[in-house]
């Protein structure tokens, strides 16, 4: 039974990369604009408006800034748990 992991930025969860049988690289989805949400009255309001969450997990790989290490993550976000 392949664990999982849960992400603490977004509440998401996905399989153990370990387990997965192929890699996965989590990026916490965009959230609703809260500056427009929930009221229409304001302006520029809109439903389609979203903008990246401030502690977006993001575990794509970034060339490490020291030539000969291994790659980086470009985020950890608020880090995961296992579940
Ligand atoms: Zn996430």
């Amino acid at each position: 039974m392949p664990g999982l992991i849960k992400c603490n930025s977004c509440g998401g969860t996905y399989p153990d990369k370990q387990h997965a049988g192929c890699d996965y690289f989590h990026a916490c989805g965009p959230i609703p604009n809260p500056a427009y949400q929930p009221n229409p009255a304001l302006p520029n309001f809109d439903l389609q408006q979203y903008i990246e969450r401030p502690n977006k997990r993001d575990e794509n790989l970034l060339p490490n800034p020291t030539p000969g290490l291994p790659p980086v993550m470009v985020n950890a976000g608020t880090g995961v748990t296992p579940v």
